[in-house]
């Protein structure tokens, strides 16, 4: 059985040891990472086109034109002002953003969605939902809904993600840190409206459900010292590994130690004129079944989170092998 020992980890990044294990586990576990773990993502926008008069006194959208003296209409809708004169009673808006809405929902899509695994399913697993035909699907418990309504200005407005709102639970708002990515800039008279819905699905699909970034995995080394006399050279340079570090048997087995010593050997090790005199003073030696593995996730979910929902896909896939094998038998 595998065993995992976390070394390092923070709301993104997570460092663990894998010992017990081989290559191809610890590679069908970054793959299951990538390519097959639940995460939401944009999949459809609706842009809502058209223009509007705004009612400079209350606000209020009003549909273009119609409410407009110059045109017969009996003023705001909301508040009964009359709109005579455009800039003193009213402003145009038009939604004419420079960007296309493709592209706006492009960037839509790489925004990450935090993802709650206990709330939401895939479309076609959801209990409301996975009898339907593809078109009807889509309820509370599979889809999240983001609206955004934003206007530009003289000077020009970024809108980020962080305009967009969440139609339900608040700690499914867009994290405060990724609340500044920019999604389009308008200019005065230029608006923008939509409504995205957010869907689960994976990695394989579109890389917009990947939730991970740099997933890699290394076998974990230890350092040896071998003869004292000469790694003395290296001692002798002041840097930041010193003979303490090494227990009595001459090793060194600290994971942060032994990253900084493989970085300082460059000084005694190829291309430099000491290499010949220190002769492999100290080498590093590989630990057989130990890898140290790494990844980032986009910020949709915790790394441990993205570990067990890749650890949970990775295992019914090999169910389902199993029991695919048993029946061809
Ligand atoms: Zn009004
Ligand atoms: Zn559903």
């Amino acid at each position: 059985m595998v065993k995992m020992e976390i070394i390092e980890e923070s709301a993104e990044k997570i460092k663990i040891l894998f010992k017990e294990t081989d290559r191809a586990f610890a590679n069908a576990l970054r793959r299951s990472l990538m390519s097959n773990t639940p995460k939401m993502a944009i999949e459809t926008v609706r842009f809502q086109m058209g223009s509007f008069d705004l009612c400079l006194s209350c606000s209020h959208l009003n549909p273009a034109a119609v409410a407009r003296d110059s045109s017969g209409g009996s003023g705001c809708d909301n508040c009964g002002k009359k709109l005579e004169k455009e800039g003193v009673d009213y402003n145009v808006w038009e939604t004419n953003g420079a960007l296309p809405d493709e592209m706006i929902a492009q960037r839509l899509a790489m925004v990450p969605i935090p993802t709650n695994h206990e709330q939401f399913h895939y479309e076609e697993t959801c209990p409301n939902c996975k009898d339907l035909v593809h078109e009807d699907r889509g309820c509370p418990a599979c889809n999240m809904i983001y609206t955004c309504k934003a206007f530009g200005s003289e000077e020009g407005t970024t809108v980020t993600a962080g305009d967009m709102i969440y139609l339900g639970d608040q700690s499914l708002e867009i994290p405060e840190h990724y609340r500044a990515i920019p999604i389009t800039k308008l200019y005065k008279g230029q608006m923008l409206e939509f409504y995205a819905t957010a869907v689960m699905g994976r990695g394989s699909q579109h890389a917009k459900w990947s939730p991970v970034c740099g997933v890699t995995f290394v076998p974990r080394q230890v350092g040896i010292l071998n003869v004292k006399t000469r790694a003395k050279m290296l001692w002798d340079l002041n840097l930041e590994i010193t003979a303490k570090d090494f227990d009595k048997d001459g090793r060194l087995e600290d994971i942060a130690k032994v990253e900084t010593l493989v970085r300082e050997l460059h000084h005694v090790g190829d291309g430099t004129e000491v290499k010949v005199d220190f002769n492999d003073a100290i080498t590093v030696e590989e630990v057989p079944g130990e890898f140290i593995f790494s990844f980032e996730t986009d910020g949709s979910m915790a790394p441990q989170t993205a570990l067990k929902m890749a650890s949970a896909a990775l295992s019914t896939s090999f169910g389902s092998l199993e029991e695919d094998l048993v029946a061809a038998l």
